[in-house]
């Protein structure tokens, strides 16, 4: 299939300021990054830092917020293997599950606005 010209291409070029990823220091489109306290990764970063962050709780386990074990957790999905995100919250870093992350990033939206994170998994 040819791609479509696309019918009314802008004649100035937007300037796209990029934003470099904390982790790999390559730099990405703003909307490719997720940003966390000013501390920004690109998504290839941030798969391989939440997979980190799986092999850690497999090995602690349990959810500080909610105080749902591993096991808990994972009844939450079809594959029973829970997923965790890692929060800047009330000062240090912390390991949440998605139920109660997405709780706490509800009331923290600014951080993930214009994220994809932002828009897949909040809806924002
Ligand atoms: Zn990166
Ligand atoms: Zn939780």
């Amino acid at each position: 299939m040819r791609p479509r010209k696309r019918p009314s291409e802008p004649m100035s070029v937007p300037i796209i300021v990029s934003v470099k990823c904390h982790s790999c220091q390559q730099f990405y489109d703003p909307r490719e990054v997720i940003s966390v306290a000013n501390v920004h990764t690109c998504q290839k970063c941030w798969e391989w830092h939440e997979k980190a962050i799986q092999q850690l709780v497999t090995a602690t386990g349990g959810c500080p917020e909610c105080g749902r074990s591993h096991d808990e957790i994972g009844r939450d999905y079809p594959n029973g293997e829970p997923e965790y995100v890692l929060v800047p919250k009330d000062g240090i870093y912390q390991l949440l599950c998605r139920r109660c992350e997405e709780a706490y990033a509800l009331q923290r939206k600014e951080m993930f606005v214009g994220t994809e994170h932002g828009a897949d998994v909040l809806k924002l």
